[in-house]
């Protein structure tokens, strides 16, 4: 079966949006549909006993829609293994326990998704697995925060919610030194925008959820590796605790990802016009987006990503209540958790996406609100922004 889960050679030297329509997406072989079926089927008929027709055997161990989306992912990242998971979390889950053993030691960023935060602090901690946090976009921060148990260094970049970049390169010559294994979150910025493993990166982390869907109707998550010894291992732990993604929503990924090129281009333009126009406000006190010149993280973020992304954060003049007043007033961003979606979302991190990092060192300001920048027409957004601060 390994040579099915691997379609790195046969687009090499293609484009990416090419990748992305095409990788893992062969016609079918019975009927010539240009779509993968989606094989909503648990087990497959034996020729025998141990006689499997297309080496599947049981829908948990492999799926045809599910190879089709870890082929396509494999390939977008440049990598050779693509594994495709229920959730991001359900992703993390399994690379951590796959990785680490009790006496471990991990370095995890001071701002990151909150359910990543929960994961370390709340379960995996559990299992005796040590973890201090960095400041990632600092490369001697991580330098500092080493142990000799140290085993990952785990990246996110662009960063949740506050947009902090951390320079991947820099910071996977440390963990080459340190004998440890880095993980980058991509969730932020998609294959199009930033591809970890050319930087140096040992595994990349996805929330499928977001860009890579892009349309707000799918949970899913996924890693993707080089290493192929790795690549089994991670396999190996994937059909051993189970949390794969279903044939339904790997169908779904699939079908966002053949327009993530094209969306993450006007999500980044639209991102930038919404920027600028927040950084002319009177109300806002400080605008968080990688592509403004004044952002610390804006050099690096230039030379390790293709565009900016969708994400744009601020802070308001008024503190934590007006900020919940600006998440309130807004009508055509829609007020909820989660990103990556074609329509445009607004959110308050301190209640709602990082509730769970309170207290702790990831935490977030209190008047910071959280824009996901849909590809609505960027003159509507500006407007409704412009109404809700008031
Ligand atoms: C949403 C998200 C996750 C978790 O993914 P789920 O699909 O919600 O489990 C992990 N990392 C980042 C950066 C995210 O935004």
């Amino acid at each position: 079966m390994s040579d099915t889960h691997n379609s790195q050679s046969a687009h090499a030297g293609h484009g990416f949006e090419t990748v992305a329509i095409h990788a893992g997406n062969t016609a079918d072989p019975l009927t010539g549909a240009v779509v993968p079926p989606i094989y909503q089927v648990s087990t497959y008929k034996q020729d025998g006993v141990g006689g499997l027709r297309g080496g599947y055997e049981y829908s948990r161990s492999a799926n045809p829609t599910r190879t089709a989306l870890e082929e396509n992912l494999a390939a977008l990242e440049g990598g050779r293994r693509g594994l495709a998971f229920a959730s991001g979390l359900a992703a993390e889950d399994c690379l951590l326990r796959t990785l680490l053993t009790p006496g471990d030691h991990v370095v995890i960023p001071n701002d990151a998704y909150g359910g990543t935060f929960r994961l370390f602090a709340k379960v995996v901690s559990r299992w005796g697995v040590e973890w201090s946090v960095a400041d990632t976009s600092d490369p001697a921060s991580v330098r500092a925060a080493l142990t000799p148990k140290t085993k990952v260094i785990w990246v996110e970049t662009p960063s949740n919610p506050l947009l902090g970049i951390t320079d991947i390169a820099a910071v996977a010559q440390i963990a080459r030194e340190a004998g440890a294994r880095l993980v980058v979150d991509n969730t932020f910025a998609s294959p199009y925008l930033q591809q970890p493993l050319a930087l140096g990166a040992d595994v990349v982390v996805h929330s499928l959820t977001k860009y890579m869907g892009g349309h707000s109707d799918v949970v899913g998550g996924a890693l993707i590796v080089n290493d192929a010894d790795l690549g089994d291992e991670l396999a190996y732990h994937q059909n051993a605790m189970g949390a794969v993604a279903g044939p339904m929503d790997a169908w779904l990924v699939l079908r966002g990802i053949k327009t993530l090129p094209v969306r993450m281009d006007r999500h980044s333009e639209n991102a930038t016009k919404v920027a600028d126009m927040l950084t002319r406000h009177a109300r806002v006190t400080r605008v968080l987006y990688p592509g403004l010149a004044e952002h610390p993280g804006h050099e690096v973020a230039a030379k390790q990503m293709r565009a900016f992304g969708g994400m744009v954060s601020f802070q308001v003049e008024g503190g934590e209540e007006a900020a919940v007043e600006v998440c309130n007033r807004a009508k055509l961003f829609t007020l909820g958790e989660s990103l990556g979606g074609v329509e445009s979302l607004i959110e308050h991190p301190g209640r709602m996406t990082h509730a769970s990092v309170a207290g702790s060192a990831l935490e977030v300001p209190a008047d910071l609100v959280r824009l996901s920048v849909g590809i609505e027409s960027a003159d509507d957004l500006i407007a409704d922004l412009q109404q809700a601060l008031g």
